[in-house]
């Protein structure tokens, strides 16, 4: 892969890997003990409240955890996937499918930056 395309693609993984990791940072915490892992922290609306008020802000607050979990997900997914194509970046298996192991398409791989997987293997 030519060196310009490649330092251009690097810069936009990382700057991907920042966008993601300011995301994530506003409702989880790194794991400190599992690299690459983020837990969405457990949201405290006020304690204030008592009785039913007390009983409804609960429940809300359950909903919102639930919600944020799947989001969760899908960004530490998206980071996990970025930081293995900054990883392998550094290598000549960049640019590379890991299924074929033919050259992943200039369009795809401009669009993915972190794809696996050529557009072929992707689909099949
Ligand atoms: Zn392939």
């Amino acid at each position: 892969m030519n060196k310009q395309i490649k330092s251009t693609l690097k810069k936009n993984l990382e700057k991907r890997k920042i966008s993601i990791e300011k995301q994530l940072k506003k409702f989880a915490d790194k794991d400190k003990k599992l690299t690459g892992d983020w837990d969405t922290r457990f949201p405290q609306f006020n304690g204030k409240e008592s009785g039913n008020a007390a009983m409804e802000q609960a429940a809300d607050e359950v909903e919102a955890y639930a919600n944020l979990l799947p989001v969760e997900h899908s960004l530490e997914l998206r980071l996990q996937s970025i930081n293995n194509a900054l990883k392998k970046i550094k290598t000549e298996k960049y640019g590379f499918c890991e299924k074929c192991q033919k050259k992943i398409e200039d369009e795809r791989i401009k669009v993915y930056p972190d794809a696996q997987y050529c557009l072929k293997c992707k689909n099949n």
